[in-house]
């Protein structure tokens, strides 16, 4: 290995970030190959048996084992870190392994962890249910209300978790305040940035310590593999995150990392396009529809804070029917081009019913809580010219009665 460019922060701190995306830790071998290699490999062999035992004395640069390095998987930790501006990036098999180690990694039994009542249905499911098997205390708090961060504090508060835009409800949270108010009571403030990503919206920028992504969605962006990441300073990185994620190993094959590594060459095209796309269907629907929630257009309530701390509204658009289940259902039935799916963030638009699906494993309480009602749909918009989304839409709206 070497050639060595995209790695070298004495170069790509000289970047801006469309070139970060597309040069941004690559590395190439001696062949000199343009596009980046994969390296299917679990192990590495070594020239001799002090060679191997220096590495693992940690005194020789070198890898030792794929669940600790591998060099396809390193070119998109390091990109993902130059777009995020983090010191230092962990690739994770899923969005939920990501997720569960940046919290676990630094819970213990007795630690309280609060976060946002609005998250991703796995999500919930770990703060209500999985962690406090593990003996940690959680709170849920409306996490558009910094006031209620501030409450929910405690002498044993270690984490605060959250998520915007929150899926499917499009709640946005201060990340500033509620950053602030975290780290007056010593907590890690841990951000879920899926619905934004990079381009959009840059969580450390405002406060955050550490950022995670489920990188099946935009960051991937087509639809084909699962991916997560996990974001955050060198320290934290490597005394508590590794400590956890070395011996536990929620890694990503390389395969599916070289797959995200080349999305995120187009991922400021796509990611901008898709946005301004949604813009468009969001504006059209909001004359069609009772109700619609789209952090783009003034009529969501918290436009302003969401222009504040984001650089577009998102690819995201909630809308509310008054028929319920059986005319939210009808709607995607309805539907010739948008394909009825509970992916997001993809290059094609899809529509799904969060109450019957993404979300059916929390509580009808708890999904009031969240603003999901039986008449929502949340609706991902891809890179299709926006007026054949709109066509679409049009008739399908017809077909459900609207
Ligand atoms: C999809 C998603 C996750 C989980 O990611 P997977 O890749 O499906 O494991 C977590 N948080 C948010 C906001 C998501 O949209």
């Amino acid at each position: 290995m070497k050639r060595f460019t995209g790695q070298d922060r004495s170069i790509t701190d000289k970047w801006r970030p469309a070139t970060l995306a597309v040069r941004g830790g690559t590395v190439r071998t001696d062949i000199g190959e343009t596009s980046e290699a994969i390296f299917m490999t679990s192990g590495y062999a070594y020239d001799n048996a002090e060679e191997a035992a220096a590495r693992f004395r940690g005194e020789r640069p070198g890898m030792t084992y794929s669940r600790l390095q591998n060099p396809t998987v390193e070119m998109l930790e390091k990109r993902l870190a130059l777009l995020e501006g983090a010191d230092a990036a962990r690739a994770t098999a899923t969005g939920m392994a990501a997720m569960t180690a940046a919290l676990m990694c630094q819970l213990s039994a007795g630690d309280h962890l609060v976060a946002g009542r609005a998250l991703f249905g796995s999500c919930r499911v770990l703060v209500d249910t999985i962690l406090p098997r593990f003996g940690i205390e959680t709170t849920t708090v409306d996490a558009r209300d910094p006031d209620a961060w501030a409450k929910a504090r405690k002498p044993n508060t270690k984490v605060f978790f959250l998520e915007t835009p929150s899926n499917p409800g499009l709640e946005i949270s201060d990340i500033r305040a509620i950053s602030d108010i975290g780290h007056d009571a010593g907590a890690c403030v841990v951000v879920d940035n899926a619905f934004a990503s990079p381009i959009v919206q840059r969580p450390m920028d405002l406060g955050a310590d550490v950022v995670a992504y489920s990188a099946t969605k935009l960051l991937d962006g087509q639809g084909r593999v699962l991916a997560g990441a996990v974001l955050a300073d060198e320290k934290w990185m490597n005394d508590i995150y590794l400590a956890f994620t070395r011996h536990t190993g929620p890694n990503l094959s390389p395969f599916n990392a070289w797959v995200v590594l080349k999305s995120l060459e187009t991922l400021d095209l796509r990611v901008r396009r898709s946005c301004e796309n949604a813009l468009k269907v969001a504006s059209f629907l909001e004359m069609r529809v009772p109700k619609l929630l789209y952090p783009g257009l003034a009529s969501h309530p918290q436009h302003a804070l969401a222009m504040q701390q984001m650089a577009a509204g998102g690819t995201i658009i909630a809308l509310f029917l008054d028929g319920g289940r059986p005319q939210a259902h009808a709607l995607l039935d309805g539907l010739e081009l948008i394909d009825i799916s509970n992916n997001l963030g993809d290059s094609r638009s899809l529509m799904t019913h969060p109450a019957s699906t993404t979300h059916a494993s929390v509580t009808p309480e708890v999904r009031a809580s969240m603003g999901i009602t039986e008449g929502m749909l949340r609706l991902s918009i891809g890179l299709e010219d926006p007026a054949d989304v709109i066509d679409d839409l049009d008739q399908a709206l017809a077909k459900a009665g609207l």
